[in-house]
């Protein structure tokens, strides 16, 4: 692992830097991240934001510039998520599109696909989805149900998805469906790009424990999707997944890595102020191990994902280090967040209603989202399993 920068990528910073310190709006408005609470105003914020950045032609940094990304290395893109996370710019609005479903089509899209999307992705003017769980079908996604039928021109589509995150805004979702009931489960899967508009399409918010209703139900009943929503083969949806989840480790897992150290940050000026039973909570000693353990943890984050970056660049495939990143990103998340609470003392346990993104209740409210960190992108769980059999080669579990 080389841990040094080149010229060109200093440079890169430079301007990166240089436009961020411009351009990121001042930290005392509307919530820098979409959340379900999210207002009109903090919609319109958002919104200008990710345009200011696509027209500024920082959006889709590490996409290929013949479809309107900068074309940054590997190496720029994480200097890009780095610089984003220090200066605290807010999120970019349509995340899912930029980082997962953009990057899919590119990959497995036909030119019509591409020249109907991407375009549109990066500027944010549609926001993107992903219809993958079902009641029955989450870890073990190749049993889904919903059912898409053949009709020559398009398919109908019947069923249900649960936990879609942004389908209250999103206007199009990448949707996995059972084309061929009769063959083996992952094979007779096809992935679809669903316009949400499409009649036949009804979402029900569902509530979660921070009061909100970040992700949804979503019926389809007879949804008729054109043929040519089709992305990729016929029954050849399980690799098109595939892809997606890939790009969803690549792409989230180095901003995570930032967003944590800034999330320490956030932590250590917590704890320079707070006071329990009359003294500062620095000195007491069992704080001071916690303070070190998350600082460490933080390190053994980027520490991992530089070494999935180092294989990378060497032009081997994604290894497993994403899924130990994810492992270790959820859990770590989990601790430091059950920390800025126990910081609090007592009075950490009032929690009313969520402000922003970053001020009131901002522990609290970070508490009580990290508990889906163990279940989302993958549960824990699932997440051992994978590294017990293929990067210690256990046998497998029955
Ligand atoms: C905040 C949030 C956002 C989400 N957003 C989306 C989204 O946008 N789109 C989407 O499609 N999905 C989304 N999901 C769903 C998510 O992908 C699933 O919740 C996840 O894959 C787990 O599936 P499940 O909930 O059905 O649990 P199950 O698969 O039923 O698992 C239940 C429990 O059993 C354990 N388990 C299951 N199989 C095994 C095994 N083989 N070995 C050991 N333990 C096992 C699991 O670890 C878990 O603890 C989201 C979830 C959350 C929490």
């Amino acid at each position: 692992m080389d841990f040094h920068f080149t010229p060109e990528q200093e440079a890169f910073r430079q301007e990166l830097r240089a436009w961020l310190t411009t351009h990121v709006p001042a930290d005392d408005g509307p919530l820098r991240h979409l959340q379900p609470q999210a207002s009109d105003e903090d919609l319109t914020f958002l919104k200008d934001w990710q345009r200011t950045v696509y027209e500024s032609g920082w959006a889709g940094v590490s996409w290929p510039q013949e479809y309107g990304g900068r074309g940054a290395s590997l190496v720029e893109r994480v200097i890009f998520d780095e610089e984003m996370a220090a200066l605290k710019a807010p999120g970019l609005l349509n995340v899912l599109g930029l980082e997962i479903v953009g990057p899919t089509i590119i990959t497995h899209g036909t030119m019509g696909q591409k020249k109907k999307h991407l375009a549109n992705i990066l500027s944010g003017d549609d926001i993107w989805s992903q219809g993958y769980s079902e009641p029955n079908s989450g870890s073990d996604l190749g049993s889904l149900q919903t059912l898409a039928v053949d009709h020559a021109d398009y398919f109908v589509v019947n069923g249900q998805k649960v936990w879609t995150s942004l389908a209250g805004y999103a206007n199009w979702c990448l949707l996995l469906v059972r084309t061929d009931p009769d063959a083996p489960k992952h094979k007779g899967l096809s992935a679809l790009l669903v316009d949400m508009h499409s009649p036949g399409i009804s979402i029900k918010p569902l509530r979660t424990m921070t009061g909100e209703s970040e992700f949804n139900e979503v019926f389809f009943e007879d949804v008729q999707v054109p043929k040519s929503h089709l992305l990729g083969e016929q029954n050849q949806g399980w690799q098109v997944i595939i892809t997606s989840l890939m790009f969803e480790r690549q792409g989230l897992g180095f901003y995570f890595t930032f967003a944590q150290k800034r999330l320490y940050e956030d932590m250590r000026s917590e704890v320079k102020k707070a006071r329990r039973y009359g003294a500062p909570i620095r000195t007491d000693p069992l704080m001071r191990q916690k303070m070190a353990q998350a600082y460490i943890d933080c390190e053994v984050l980027k520490l991992n994902n530089y070494r999935a970056l180092t294989r990378l660049m060497r032009g081997n495939p994604a290894g497993p280090e994403g899924s130990i990143a994810k492992l270790h990103w959820a859990e770590t998340n989990q601790r430091m967040q059950d920390l800025g609470v126990e910081m609090q003392g007592v009075g950490g346990q009032l929690y009313q209603e969520v402000e922003t993104s970053e001020g009131g209740n901002y522990w609290q409210y970070g508490f009580l989202r990290s508990r889906a960190n163990t279940i989302e992108g993958g549960t824990s769980e699932i997440l051992r399993n994978i590294i017990a059999e293929r990067v210690l080669q256990l046998p497998k579990g029955r």
